[in-house]
């Protein structure tokens, strides 16, 4: 699992920005869209170049000009990124209301891509002088995809894979691990969900009182 402290800026239906921390690579990368007609309402990779852009937004954030990404590259990763879907959900018990249960129903089929996208080669860490980590660039799409991969076995092996939820909010399918340490972490983020309940729960006893 990554662990460098990040997050994506996230635009809800009526046009709010929020952040959006999942805990983990392998689980931003399910906000570019997911499975079935509900999956693709919410598809963000339609060329190269928009998985390129997504990369510089997620907590590796590649610099895009040095990324050579081409059609069957982009191809896999939505690929991976719907097999990754149904195998969090295997995990959470939820996924997003659908027309066809089996488009969030996880098969031997997407731990094959899992695996198979896993066994490329990542990218390279470096050693910056100032102390920090980054990737070593120029870079394919398939060693990015390789990296996620490999980062959604570390999660669903390591000490948090029993943290993996989806968000408590009701409509919001959000998924996130929790890596706080009294492990009680409710909503995808405070900002939205989060003041959403409690704007909701003080209405609420306002009106009990
Ligand atoms: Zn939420």
């Amino acid at each position: 699992m990554t662990d460098d402290t990040s997050g994506l800026t996230l635009v809800s239906w009526n046009g709010t920005r929020y952040r959006f921390d999942p805990g983990a690579l392998c689980l931003e990368f399910l906000t570019t869209g997911g499975p079935g007609p509900v999956g693709r309402r919410y598809e963000a990779l339609h060329l190269p170049g928009d998985l390129a852009g997504w990369l510089a937004l997620s907590r590796l954030r590649l610099d895009p000009d040095r990324l050579e990404i081409d059609p069957e590259e982009l191809s896999t990763a939505r690929r991976l990124r719907d097999a990754l879907w149904r195998l969090v959900c295997a995990r959470t018990g939820g996924g997003p209301p659908t027309d066809d249960p089996a488009d969030f129903a996880a098969t031997p089929a997407d731990l094959a891509t899992l695996n198979q996208v896993a066994a490329g080669a990542p990218l390279a860490p470096e050693l910056t002088a100032g102390g920090s980590r980054q990737w070593s660039l120029p870079a394919r799409g398939g060693q990015a995809l390789a990296t996620i991969a490999r980062d959604a076995i570390d999660l669903f092996t390591g000490p948090h894979a029993g943290r993996i939820r989806e968000c408590g909010a009701h409509n919001c399918y959000l998924v996130f691990v929790d890596t706080s340490r009294p492990g009680q972490r409710r909503w995808c983020s405070m900002e939205r969900c989060g003041n959403r309940h409690k704007v909701r729960s003080l209405r609420a006893r306002r009106a009990a009182d």
